[in-house]
């Protein structure tokens, strides 16, 4: 990385701090400045009161130096104290903030985003990067030591100020210092390159295994993962893994501990040579008489602190740099835009619900693949219409769903609402017409009030009433308190757990509380058999009235009872109609498909 990189990486960085931590950047840099000033009140006010002692001043300016020493000491540490309560508790939050930040990154991408596999491993990645040290919390501490170390220098050279001035002190000493001060930040330079690449090292292969650790950490906690561990003996093989991942970080650790030590002896020689070296040039100085008695500490204390606070610079500089390759990377995941185009047009709340869509040649292709998964799609259905999206699976069905309801733009072609391009409706106000149960539907550790209703606050008899028509009336009663009992053991003791089947009729119960004008069922009942999946698709549609419904199925006999049924075929309608229509069409792809499911639905022996 370019030095000029390293540069809009750390500005952005800090501007970044200010704006989504203020306070608690505020209150870093009030603390870190007041603490650096303080050790230097002391040290000024000493070299005065020695001053004061050697060219005996009365008792009263001695009195006075006395008083702003401890004043003045008092005040900046009593202030400093008061901040850092308000610090420590902003960084806390901050730390919140950030796991925060990555749910709500995750709820503002577009859905396409969510999908994309490299973006979800460089989610993960930088996550890992985190909670390693990279990204904020190297951040903090960078900058918090180069405002501290900044704020050493900037009062060390006001100290030593006047001994550069001081024409009674020979050139040779002033040239000799400056030269200390140049030669202790090659020597830290050159160090720090050296350590630097140890350090990148040791956390890049940290960061893997805190990856693969993870992933470890995730599977053997996961109670799903419980019953396979258990019956196939997994245990023992797992925790030799674990303890295998352990050791090699230790022994990692251990090697990268000795290196670094190795690289920077040399830094910690040459320090110490230069600090003696420079106290032997002050005492020469006093000797001769160019500083006073007082100044001598002064200078030397100033000087000994600015060589410190330069390399403590340096040494910040080393790890400020490492970070930056890491917070590329975190700006990178933060930047990814919502490519969605927002419309503003309000979708018509019409009393007559006369809502028709239309696909009108639309194709589709998923970012990153080269295959057709929709080709010119023509499809038109009014509100109040039960239609049945049929076909063999990979044969697009999911996706047509899924353009629908804008989780993705057609690559080609368009979709209207009531004629107008769906693109042109604002987002949120078109995804509140559907109502989707898809295969992958998720249910909450939360309350089964709140996994129907998806909100926190919620109609508690528009719950029972759903659930009931969803099938859940007996369950219902048999829970211990009622709409308000959580589901799993995540958060309640006292939760329950549910079957598979219980679980899609919650998921079905949460379509109907959303009392849209779309239901829409895309296989929540693929695990069941086709006779119960048939009951379930037919029941519901019971339950839909008058709304527009449609049922996705690779099982034909689930949506015979349907206005209207398309028939995909490798990302194609191939045929459209009537279940009769349709059957009456001996040569086409339904009837073929029909024969061939038509034993799951005989009486056995048939
Ligand atoms: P169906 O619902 O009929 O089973 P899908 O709509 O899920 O079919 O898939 C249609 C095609 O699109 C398949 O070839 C599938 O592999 C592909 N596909 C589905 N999801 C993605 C995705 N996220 N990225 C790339 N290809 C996908």
């Amino acid at each position: 990385m370019k030095l000029s990189e390293h540069f809009s990486i750390e500005m952005r960085s800090f501007r970044w701090l200010l704006r989504h931590e203020r306070k608690y950047t505020l209150c870093l840099i009030a603390h870190s400045i007041l603490t650096a000033i303080v050790s230097y009140v002391p040290l000024y006010f000493s070299s005065k009161i020695i001053d004061a002692l050697v060219s005996g001043d009365s008792v009263r300016v001695l009195v006075v130096y006395v008083v702003l020493t401890v004043g003045l000491t008092f005040l900046i540490k009593v202030i400093a104290d008061a901040i850092r309560p308000h610090m420590d508790a902003a960084f806390k939050r901050a730390y919140l903030n950030e796991e925060w930040r990555y749910s709500k990154k995750a709820m503002e991408m577009a859905y396409e985003s969510i999908e994309d596999c490299d973006i979800a491993l460089l989610r993960d990645r930088i996550k890992t990067e985190s909670q390693t040290g990279f990204n904020l919390f190297y951040l903090c501490r960078t900058t918090r030591n180069f405002i501290f170390t900044g704020t050493q220098i900037i009062c060390s050279l006001a100290m030593t100020l006047s001994f550069f001035r001081n024409s009674m002190i020979s050139i040779q000493i002033k040239v000799g210092i400056v030269g200390l001060l140049a030669a202790t930040i090659v020597v830290e330079s050159l160090c720090m390159i050296k350590s630097m690449k140890i350090t990148n090292t040791f956390w890049d292969e940290c960061v893997f295994l805190n990856l693969i650790m993870e992933k470890y950490n995730n599977y053997v906690s996961n109670y799903g993962a419980g019953k396979d561990i258990r019956l196939y003996g997994m245990a023992d093989s797992l925790i030799k893994d674990m303890e295998a991942f352990d050791t090699e970080q230790y022994r990692k650790n251990r090697k990268r501990s000795v290196e670094w030590t190795k690289a920077n002896l040399p830094r910690v020689i040459v320090l110490e040579i230069l600090k003696f070296t420079t106290n032997l040039f002050l005492i020469a100085a006093a000797v001769s008489g160019a500083v006073s008695v007082g100044s001598i500490s002064k200078y030397v204390s100033g000087i000994v602190k600015l060589l410190w606070a330069v390399a403590k610079l340096v040494q910040d500089t080393q790890l400020a740099f490492s970070n930056h390759k890491y917070l590329k990377r975190y700006f990178t995941y933060f930047d990814i835009p919502n490519n969605m185009y927002q419309g503003t047009l309000t979708v018509e709340k019409r009393d007559d619900v006369e809502y028709y869509v239309e696909f009108r040649d639309v194709s589709f292709r998923y970012p990153g693949s080269d295959s057709w998964a929709l080709r010119n799609i023509n499809l038109k259905f009014k509100i109040g219409e039960k239609l049945a999206i049929v076909g063999m699976n990979g044969s697009g069905k999911t996706t047509f769903i899924k353009l629908m309801c804008r989780l993705y733009d057609p690559t080609e072609g368009e979709i209207l609402l009531n004629g107008v391009d769906v693109r042109k409706y604002d987002y949120d106000e078109y995804m509140s017409i559907f109502s989707v149960v898809f295969q992958d539907f998720s249910l909450f550790a939360f309350s089964l009030g709140q996994n129907v209703a998806v909100s926190r606050d919620y109609d508690k008899q528009k719950v029972i009433d759903c659930m009931k028509k969803a099938g859940l009336k007996e369950r219902l009663e048999t829970l211990p308190n009622s709409t308000e009992t959580f589901l799993y053991k995540n958060y309640d003791p006292s939760g329950v757990e549910i079957s598979g089947g219980e679980a899609q009729k919650i998921a079905l119960a949460r379509a109907l509380y959303k009392d849209a004008p779309f239901m829409i069922l895309d296989e929540p009942t693929a695990a069941l058999d086709p006779v119960s999946e048939y009951e379930i698709y037919s029941k519901f549609n019971e339950i839909a009235g008058d709304k527009t419904a449609i049922y996705i199925s690779h099982r034909l006999a689930s949506c015979r009872f349907c206005d209207k049924i398309a028939v995909f075929h490798e990302g194609a309608i191939i045929q459209q109609g009537s279940h009769e229509e349709l059957l009456a069409d001996v040569r086409g792809k339904y009837y073929e498909l029909w024969n061939a499911q038509a034993q799951y639905y005989m009486p056995e022996g048939a």
